[in-house]
């Protein structure tokens, strides 16, 4: 199996995959990228060499991807020769928030009020008197843990925040006073079938994703419209493998915020909490195999995210942290072998599993103190 990207979901990946007994080949440009110093093989090439994109394709029977940033072009010219979940065309969709908005709202799944900003000559129509404001301007690709975005409050704010993107096509988005954001990651098979994760409640600090809660707190009926809405979504691609659909309540209405076309940072309880986890599932369903059903063995579930923020929690020295600390029953301490800790990138993560006598509170709290532990330490 190939997989184009090795960060830490290229990483489970390939400990998912290896596990069933395959062999992995990652393609990832960078030569410490955490999944490439464990695959069988590490192609260090650019996305773009098509030398390098045929050594995979001899080596590889099916490649999947890890992040939607991959260029769909590369998908495109592997697909000529071997099996590749989800498709270029899928991906190509989804990797472009223009596209994707648009294609969510032909589904007829609900959005967020937004624009679209191709070129200079589309910002002199809005005036502060446009009923957007205040907004998220956000490049259409390339953006990911909040970064190609810029919060704007009015028309000055917004030229000036596309001038600084360099005029490449966004969209404006409005900013929802959040009730709260969730997500659910789903697999779906070359048969058409579907396998759904509990719903995950998520909390955000500076555009990163700090916080999951596991079952997310939301009402039957919003869990209801937001798995059909993710099927949907999923079918409507003509989707294959594992999909993540990022959901926000806003005034009770639920909104999809954007899809991505692989596993997600907040199905990472999945590998504690399951008997089968999400990367299982992404390494079944593109061997062409039905994804088994997940077995949610711990019912409540936190996940805290570890960001290199915490290497340098002394201001600009780098302190490795002392996890040790926190070794405990019920506790599973994930890092992803990066090299080199920066502030905002993610190092691992740590989940907390609910005992049958504990609340979602409960573990919220012990999570809370945990991160205190951490801090301190
Ligand atoms: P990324 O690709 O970085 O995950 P998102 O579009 O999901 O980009 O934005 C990251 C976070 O920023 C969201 O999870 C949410 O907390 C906040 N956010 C994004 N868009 C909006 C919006 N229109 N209104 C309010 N908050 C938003
Ligand atoms: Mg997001």
């Amino acid at each position: 199996m190939g997989i184009l990207g090795g960060g830490q979901l290229g990483r489970f990946f390939t400990i998912a995959a290896q596990n069933m007994g395959y062999s992995v080949v990652v393609f990832d440009p960078d030569n410490q990228s955490p999944a490439g110093k464990i695959a069988n093989k590490h192609i260090c090439r650019p996305y773009d060499d098509l030398e390098a994109l045929d050594e995979l394709k001899e080596t590889c029977n099916v490649v999947t991807t890890e992040f939607e940033n991959i260029p769909a072009e590369t998908l495109r010219y592997l697909e000529k020769d071997i099996i590749v979940r989800p498709e270029s065309k899928a991906v190509s969709i989804v990797q472009n928030r223009i596209k994707e908005k648009s294609f969510l709202k032909k589904s007829g799944i609900p959005v967020g009020r937004y624009a679209v900003i191709d070129n200079f000559e589309a910002i002199k129509f809005f005036n502060d008197e446009v009923d957007i404001f205040p907004a998220i301007l956000k490049t259409a690709q390339f953006g990911y843990d909040g970064k190609g975005q810029i919060h704007v409050d009015n028309a000055l704010e917004l030229e000036n925040a596309f001038v600084s993107f360099n005029n490449t096509p966004c969209i404006l988005e409005e900013k929802l006073d959040l009730d709260l954001e969730f997500s659910i990651v789903i697999a779906r098979s070359v048969n058409g079938n579907y396998l759904e994760y509990p719903l995950v409640e998520n909390q955000h600090e500076s555009g990163i994703l700090d916080l999951s809660i596991i079952p997310a707190r939301v009402t039957s009926i919003q869990k209801k419209e937001a798995t059909k809405f993710a099927k949907k979504i999923a079918r409507d691609l003509n989707y294959i493998g594992v999909m993540a659909v990022e959901y926000f309540i806003s005034n009770n209405q639920l909104y999809v915020n954007e899809i991505a076309p692989r596993p997600h940072n907040s199905g990472h309880f999945s590998i504690d909490a399951c008997v089968y986890n999400q990367f299982d599932q992404q390494v079944l369903t593109l061997a062409g195999n039905e994804p088994k059903n997940e077995e949610t063995k711990f019912p409540i579930s936190v996940m805290l995210n570890l960001l290199g923020d915490i290497w340098f929690r002394n201001g600009e020295e780098q302190l490795e942290p002392k996890f040790e600390m926190i070794e405990g029953p019920k506790i599973s301490l994930h890092l992803y072998g990066k090299s080199e800790p920066r502030i905002g990138r993610k190092m691992g993560h740590i989940t907390i599993l609910g005992s049958e006598n504990q609340s979602i509170e409960d573990v919220i709290r012990k999570t809370e103190s945990i991160r205190k532990t951490i801090w301190e330490n």
